[in-house]
């Protein structure tokens, strides 16, 4: 007998229909003499939805009503899914995140987990139920209702994983597993039989919607069997997120060089340009950032001839007018000639460890690009990942050329 948490994405619950289908699916775990717990995310489309009517009333919504009306989505689901459920004979339980009690801190729409108390799901579990509880929600010390972020039920599923030393976690969702690229973009991207965490981790980062990072990070820290799977398919492996010794270099060696590729659309950039080259100048420029809590993601400065310095970052596209006005204030103070934003960028990255034992990735990298004429604006590099930024435009193109350069179709 084992004890398997799986999560169900919004197309998975996205009518009565696929409700019943996924509770066929537990029912038979279940007869298999398996514990589970089921995690739901709210039906496709439906977060959306409610977020658009909160903008209807208010533009930059206030984040706790935002939280406690966008986390109903959820509360629909796990209510039908129990349903179904019993529905089929089973004995079935809902719990919103408040309910279970899945602790977050205060950051209300991106909350972080902090600990669960799984001491009621255990005792169901021992009594025969299936324990349903609602995705990307939680509550904070104080008793509000908070939310884990755009893709939180990944993480709801991987942190009740953890702290109910489950035996494995499972990432029902619209594709059979995690692929070489998004197979929407490319269709001839290949599903991977297993990728390294490491690996996943830079995926996600990279925008790879198919897990959110934090589930990603919670499954390294803990160490949780992690396993995305199609929720229409009876059966199929999916993709295994596996755990290496980095270190190993003879697992190295049989590893791809390259595994994947992401895309991101969601940066916008911003320049600062010609600030006097002196000390403290980055920090005059990102601690104001900081402050307003606005997150960074790629930075460079080049130097001019003239004694001044262009100073690059990028930022999530929501924050692009928050930042440039916070710089717009600083301007005169840190004598910068002009800031400037745009917001029409994507973020190209290729993602493998098998780049540590070879030479080479960044400049076929580069020529790919240049063969298509593509220009690159930023770039930035980790051990496993090397990252452009360019044209929004250009960014479907970027995607298939390099997948096609890499080989990545190919078995
Ligand atoms: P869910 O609602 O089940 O959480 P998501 O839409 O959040 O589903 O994530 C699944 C989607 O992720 C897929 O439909 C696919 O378009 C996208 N995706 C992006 N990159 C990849 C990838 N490398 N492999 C598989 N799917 C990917
Ligand atoms: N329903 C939430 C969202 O759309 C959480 C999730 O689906 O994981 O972002
Ligand atoms: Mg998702």
């Amino acid at each position: 007998m084992a004890l398997i948490v799986q999560k169900y994405g919004g197309t998975s619950v996205g009518s009565p229909d696929r409700i019943k289908n996924l509770a066929r699916r537990v029912a038979r775990f279940k007869a298999l003499g398996h514990q589970v717990v089921v995690v739901v995310s709210a039906m496709s489309g439906e977060t959306n939805r409610l977020i658009g009517l909160a903008r209807e009333i208010m533009q930059e919504p206030d984040p706790r009503e935002l939280d406690v009306m966008v986390a109903t989505g959820e509360q629909v689901t796990i209510g039908l899914t129990a349903m179904a459920l019993m529905e089929l004979g089973l004995k079935a339980k809902s719990y919103t995140g408040s309910q279970v009690r899945i602790v977050t801190d205060d950051a209300h729409t991106k909350a972080r987990i902090m600990y669960i108390d799984e001491e009621r799901i255990r005792k169901d579990l021992n009594d025969g139920y299936v324990v349903v509880v609602a995705g990307f929600q939680g509550v904070d010390e104080k008793g509000n209702i908070t939310t884990l972020g755009r893709g939180g039920s990944d993480t709801t599923g991987v942190a009740l994983a953890t702290a109910l030393k489950a035996d494995e976690c499972q990432i029902y969702t619209d594709v059979d597993g995690v692929y070489t690229t998004d197979p929407r973009l490319v269709p001839e991207a290949r599903r991977l039989k297993s990728i390294t965490f490491e690996e996943m981790l830079e995926l996600a980062s990279q925008g790879s919607k198919v897990l959110q990072i934090r589930s990603v990070e919670f499954a390294g820290k803990y160490k949780v069997k992690l396993r995305v799977l199609s929720s229409f398919e009876e059966d199929g492996e999916g993709t295994l997120i596996t755990f290496e010794d980095p270190e190993n270099k003879d697992s190295n060696m049989e590893q791809p060089i390259i595994s994947g590729i992401a895309f991101n659309r969601d940066e916008a950039k911003i320049m600062v340009l010609g600030v006097p080259d002196k000390p403290g100048i980055a920090y005059q420029i990102l601690g104001p950032i900081a402050d307003a809590k606005i997150d960074v993601d790629m930075i460079i400065q080049n130097m001019g001839a003239d004694g001044t310095t262009d100073f690059t970052f990028t930022v999530h596209k929501n924050e692009m007018f928050k930042a440039l006005g916070i710089l717009n204030q600083v301007q005169a103070h840190i004598g910068a000639r002009e800031v400037r934003g745009d917001d029409k960028i994507a973020k190209v990255s290729v993602v493998g460890v098998g780049m540590r034992s070879h030479v080479g990735i960044a400049s076929q990298m580069f020529r790919t690009l240049a063969e298509e004429g593509i220009n690159i604006q930023m770039i930035s590099t980790s051990e496993i990942k090397i990252a452009v930024v360019i044209d929004e435009k250009y960014m479907e193109l970027a995607v298939r050329v390099l997948h096609k350069a890499f080989e990545l179709e190919e078995a």
